[in-house]
């Protein structure tokens, strides 16, 4: 009984075996059949067709003019070119240590911390916040509420000594500022004196990508004549007092010495603060 059970079993098995040999010995025999190609002889038209007319092409339009479009005011050329990944450098305007990879972060923090180390100042606690956090920032430095210290792009824009002053700045506030939120909306302006108008050119460069804009690039802004700086929000006093004493004490920081360039900046900014915080005063006091 075994042994025709086994043989069943066998003959099963071939079964397949041989139905699948038949029908390639089908497939190879029809290709037998109709695989030949005829032969065919191409005899050449005696009255060639001339070529149907061709449409006259239409004149592409030409490109647009090489040169920078402003920006929307909203949004400032360089956060785009970080967005795309250029990681500054070469002819993008972008400063050219600009720290992007992980690594380039890492290296600038162990070099603020190396500086203030000189200085006797433990800078490893403070947790440092890089520009391209999503947030655009168009301070060289700020000093979040949550006591980190941001440094955004403009930062990198300064030489390695004016930037651990920038940085200094921004400490100074972290250890001597005295709290304020309050602020007051309406319509202010401060005039600005011609002794700094190289200062706001380098800033509206570099707030370009280091590209002058095209406005700044025409003879009626070259020389930035009757400056006027519109504000529509005041803080209140104690915020600018504190930017006074910040700037007072960079300025006539030994220890961190700065470029000429830089110190004009810092001016500026004094004077800035000066003149705001006279307005805030009165604002205040309404
Ligand atoms: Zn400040």
């Amino acid at each position: 009984m075994k042994r025709y059970l086994f043989l069943l079993i066998l003959f099963i098995n071939l079964l397949p075996r041989a139905f699948n040999e038949e029908w390639s010995w089908q497939c190879s025999s029809m290709y037998a059949m109709y695989g030949e190609i005829p032969e065919v002889t191409i005899i050449p038209d005696p009255k060639p067709k001339p070529d149907p007319p061709q449409p006259t092409p239409i004149p592409l339009p030409l490109p647009e003019p090489d040169y920078p479009t402003p920006p929307d005011p909203g949004i400032p050329s360089w956060w785009e070119q970080i967005q795309n990944g250029n990681s500054g450098g070469g002819s993008s305007g972008l400063p050219a240590d600009l720290p992007t990879t992980d690594a380039q972060k890492q290296e600038f923090v162990r070099k603020i911390i190396a500086a203030f180390k000189k200085f006797g100042v433990d800078a490893s606690k403070i947790k440092i916040i890089f520009f391209d956090d999503g947030q655009i920032c168009m301070a060289r430095a700020q000093l979040l509420p949550t006591g980190e210290i941001k440094v955004c792009l403009r930062f990198f824009y300064l030489s390695e000594a004016d930037q651990i002053s920038c940085f200094n700045h921004e400490l100074y506030h972290k250890n001597h500022d005295k709290e304020t939120t309050e602020s007051r909306t309406g319509k202010f302006a401060i005039n600005i004196p011609e002794e700094y108008y190289p200062v706001l050119k380098i800033l509206d460069e570099e707030e370009f990508g280091g590209s002058i804009p095209p406005y700044l690039a025409t003879e009626e802004f070259k020389n930035y004549l009757d400056i006027q700086e519109s504000i529509d929000i005041l803080m209140h006093p104690d915020y600018y007092q504190n930017e006074i004493n910040a700037y007072e004490d960079q300025l006539n920081n030994n220890d961190l010495p700065i470029s000429d360039t830089y110190r004009k900046e810092c001016e500026y900014m004094l004077w800035r603060s000066k003149e705001l915080f006279k307005l805030a005063t009165k604002e205040f006091k309404k």
